[in-house]
């Protein structure tokens, strides 16, 4: 069965999300609000599995990680310190014409002032040219695409809006390969932010203002500067507040890491891309502390370890990229910095950074709170602040690129073997919401009965399950396709005679009978 196309799979995607109940626009019954989703009954199963597959494989399972729980509102001076209130800032343009808002780092636009019969190609030059230059036409907006088509080649103006700084953004260089009949050459000139064209009508954009991501709000009853606090942009900062109280309260010693996973709230100018960049979304954070000596090691360490992550739950290896930052792409403070990027439908983007910072943050609060953030070794007699390697990546996005991962196209036999089409969430089965389904083939015979006990046993075992008897067998098969349900268990007519049900895979279609016993003990098995 074809592929379906990038922009459509994208439909496809969100369109499955709503109706099976995996994510819902926030408040949709008043409108929605612009960068918050809901997550329903499946979506929050998937959350929650992906949150308790990193919680198990990097906290339970290790003995250099401990895990922590902070407040959401801290102290002003943390983000003073952290330098959030000075720096967290995006730069901003607002076109003149239709008021909308970008990123200045993130319109671009391209303007070849030529006439005549011109065959064009235009592509972002980057890093890897062949995925980028391939990327950049579709990044251009529809409005671009109809003009290009409307001149018949000439390109009159192209604004292009990328998600990634890689594929045509601020780190980019727009690349024209224009060539006449008789090979004539074309002027081309490209700018970036406030001297772009709007990509929305191609009106002219304001200058770059500055604007601090951070949610502000009141602790108490006054609404002054001195109760002004802030919903926290990231959670590495609670770790970092933490990090003496770990310290001192538990009996880790340097090389350790702190563990978080929660909320974390910003005001984004331009929310898009379905969930990818929300306003309010989650992190799972770890500060991995270390001799400084060591910091190059550890940030290996860590860059390969939460790759293979992402791969060991499904993320196929050709969609996701380590990309180690340029120089002049690292935070003054970092040391070495990479992104791991999925190729999204709608681009490479990040999923999750990893990056040596140093010392920094830790010197940072020493400095503001005056508390001491040396680490004292009793070995080898030495005092210093801990480097830090920092892995942050957002719950939201890994669940975001596990499903459009997980969605596939195909055909499965219906209950007269006829191949009928099929949607099917090929997720992994530690993330799929419900693991097991069990049906009777038929509501009648005692076969309810025998069903509705192998649905107990697997509960009871403590395997999400789901129990259905309503309509034809088939039917029921693709419903479970579609939430991702890697297993469907079926009572039928044998059953009664042999005490024996058959177990179907989602992947391969394949049934085979094990015995109605020993379901419980076949599904964790093949659950692992
Ligand atoms: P971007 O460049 O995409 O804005 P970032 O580099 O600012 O991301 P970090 O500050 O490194 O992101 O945050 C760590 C992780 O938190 C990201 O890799 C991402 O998974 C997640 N994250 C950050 N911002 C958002 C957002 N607006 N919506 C959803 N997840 C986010």
């Amino acid at each position: 069965m074809a592929e379906p196309s990038t922009n459509e799979l994208m439909d496809k995607l969100v369109s499955l999300c709503k109706r099976r109940g995996f994510i819902f626009p926030s408040s949709e019954i008043y409108g929605g609000i612009n960068g918050f989703w809901d997550y329903g009954p499946l979506g929050v199963e998937l959350k929650r599995n992906i949150k308790d597959a990193w919680w198990t494989d990097i906290v339970r399972k290790r003995d250099d990680i401990v895990g922590l729980d902070c407040t959401i509102i801290m102290n002003p001076k943390v983000w003073e310190a952290s330098g959030h209130v000075t720096g967290f800032n995006d730069p901003l343009v607002d076109c003149r014409g239709c008021k909308a808002r970008f990123r200045a780092d993130k319109v671009y636009t391209v303007i070849i002032s030529q006439g005549g019969n011109v065959l064009f190609s235009a592509g972002v030059e980057a890093e890897n040219g062949e995925q980028a230059r391939e990327l950049s036409l579709k990044k251009a907006n529809s409005k671009t695409r109809r003009s290009i088509e409307q001149h018949d080649g000439q390109l009159v103006f192209c604004t292009f809006r990328a998600e990634n700084p890689r594929e045509g953004g601020a780190h980019a260089r727009l690349l024209l390969t224009h060539h006449d009949p008789k090979g004539n050459e074309f002027q081309e000139t490209s700018s970036e932010g406030h001297n772009c064209l709007c990509p929305n009508c191609g009106g002219h954009l304001t200058d770059a203002r500055k604007f601090n991501m951070m949610f502000k709000t009141y602790v108490g009853a006054m609404e002054d500067s001195s109760s002004l606090a802030y919903l926290r942009p990231e959670t590495a900062q609670g770790i970092f507040a933490n990090y003496r109280n770990v310290l001192d309260s538990s009996r880790v010693k340097v090389p350790f890491g702190i563990a978080q996973i929660g909320k974390s709230f910003r005001n984004e100018i331009n929310p898009r891309n379905y969930t990818f960049r929300s306003r309010e979304f989650e992190q799972m954070e770890i500060e991995f502390f270390c001799h400084p000596s060591e910091g190059s090691k550890w940030y290996e360490y860590w860059r390969n370890e939460r790759f293979n992550w992402y791969v060991g739950l499904g993320l196929t290896s050709s969609k996701l990229r380590l990309r180690d930052h340029e120089t002049d792409e690292l935070a003054h403070y970092a040391r070495s910095c990479a992104d791991i990027e999925y190729a999204f439908p709608f681009g490479v983007s990040e999923l999750e950074g990893v990056a040596n910072r140093t010392d920094f943050d830790l010197t940072q609060h020493q400095k503001f709170s005056g508390r001491d953030m040396t680490y004292y070794d009793d070995e080898t007699k030495e005092r210093y602040i801990p480097y830090v390697i920092e892995p942050s990546g957002g719950v939201d996005r890994a669940a975001l690129a596990f499903l459009c991962e997980a969605y596939c196209e195909d055909t499965a036999p219906d209950e007269h073997g006829k191949p009928q089409p099929r949607t099917v969430m090929k997720l992994h089965p530690r993330l799929a919401p419900v693991k097991v389904a069990v049906f009777p083939l038929v509501k009648k015979d005692g076969m309810p009965e025998v069903a509705v006990k192998i649905h107990a046993d697997l509960k009871a075992a403590g395997v999400a399950t789901f129990y259905d008897e309503k309509g034809a067998v088939g039917r029921r098969y693709r419903r479970q396709d579609e939430a991702g349900t890697p297993f469907c268990v079926t009572v039928d007519g044998q059953t009664l005679q042999d005490q024996t049900v058959t177990i179907r895979d989602r992947d391969s279609l394949e049934q085979v009978r094990i015995a109605a016993d020993k379901v419980v003990e076949c599904v964790q098995q093949r659950m692992k």
